[in-house]
């Protein structure tokens, strides 16, 4: 299904996008990962290539334009064609209004929200032009009801849904499709960097009785990015276990 399909995965270095470019890789298609630092992008890529898949990286910066577009282009003058953008990358916030600074809220908005528009600003000319594209971004729960502490983080998402809602309907006459995953509580670093009285009460609540595993995100996006979710645009898709925080 996905064999020649170009996929770029922004925080494609560990975590969910690690996971979910390894389940890319493994379906035939050309991924290809980003991350913040060249070191971590040539260890993902060596972990994978230990799995036998082989994936091409960069490491851009997401608020520089001008970087974004040379490495979009490298991408279109190699592939011809860019098939799949998944914004992942992502930070997380969990400290009270009175404790965070205005640098602390702007770096929360500057990666989780302007480097998303960044990242599909750059791809959406030539999804246009081909006609075809799938943009996924990388919710979360939080976009849904908030949480007690760290404001940056689910402002930040609820943006997350705002973009992918609106522009599904903007790219929808161009065969674009644009859905979110909001992932519930995810077993990756950035859970393993909160505070444990924070988390495991969290976990215990889930009634699915488990935490999500990073696979559980990345089965989702391959879902919406595959033929069967042809009709599916502008949907936020709760994978959380029916978790609430
Ligand atoms: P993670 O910390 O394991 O991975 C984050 C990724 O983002 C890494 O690949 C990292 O390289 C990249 N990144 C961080 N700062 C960056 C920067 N300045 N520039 C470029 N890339 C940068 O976290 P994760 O849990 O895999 O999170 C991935 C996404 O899932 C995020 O958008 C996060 O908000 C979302 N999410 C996670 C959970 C969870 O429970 N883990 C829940 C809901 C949503």
């Amino acid at each position: 299904m996905f064999a020649e399909k170009v996929v770029i995965i922004t925080g494609g270095t560990r975590g969910i996008g690690f996971e979910t470019a390894r389940l890319f890789a493994q379906e035939k298609a050309q991924v290809i990962i980003l991350g913040s630092k060249e070191e971590s992008v040539v260890k993902a890529q060596d972990l994978l290539k230990k799995a036998g898949l082989e994936v091409e990286g960069y490491y851009p910066s997401l608020n520089d334009m001008s970087q974004i577009d040379e490495m979009v282009e490298k991408i279109i003058l190699k592939y011809g064609h860019i098939d799949i953008l998944i914004n992942n990358a992502g930070i997380s916030a969990n400290k009270k209004i009175d404790d965070t600074t205005k640098d602390e809220f702007e770096k929360i908005m500057n990666l989780n929200v302007n480097a998303v528009f960044n990242m599909t600003k750059a791809v959406v000319p030539y999804m246009k032009e081909q006609r075809e594209g799938v943009i996924l971004n990388t919710s979360s729960m939080v976009s849904i009801y908030g949480q007690p502490s760290g404001v940056g983080y689910p402002a930040s998402k609820f943006a997350v849904n705002g973009i992918t809602k609106s522009l599904a309907r903007e790219l929808g006459p161009y065969n674009i499709r644009v859905n979110a995953v909001a992932p519930g509580i995810i077993k990756t670093d950035m859970v393993a960097s909160l505070p444990q009285e924070m988390i495991e009460p969290l976990i215990k609540s889930v009634p699915l009785g488990r935490i999500g595993e990073p696979e559980d995100i990345a089965n989702a996006f391959l879902f919406l990015a595959s033929p069967q979710a042809s009709y599916i645009t502008g949907v936020i898709l709760s994978v959380d276990g029916a978790a609430r925080n």
